[in-house]
């Protein structure tokens, strides 16, 4: 049984949690705060967790990199949804 990834599901080419979704696909790796699966980001192409809305990368490093200057601060806008389950 796989249980850790009962909020996260894939549609298409997004994720979808709770009532959010964004573009990228669920991943084999583990979020080390949750451990539910990390989302990979086609959008921003970094890791997160959505469960805990953060980003499992800085940012590349460089000041000039449009990805990482348009990067929102959560993978997800505001905080996380339908955490209640
Ligand atoms: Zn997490
Ligand atoms: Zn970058």
């Amino acid at each position: 049984m796989r249980n850790r990834n009962r909020h996260l599901k894939e549609t298409g080419n997004r994720v979808v949690y709770g009532r959010t979704s964004i573009r990228g696909v669920i991943t084999d790796q583990t979020c080390p705060s949750c451990g539910a699966s990390l989302v990979y980001s086609d959008e921003y192409m970094a890791y997160c967790c959505l469960l805990c809305n953060t980003w499992l990368e800085d940012s590349c490093g460089n000041s000039e990199c449009e990805i990482c200057l348009t990067r929102p601060d959560t993978p997800l806008p505001g905080p996380p949804e339908g955490c209640s389950l």
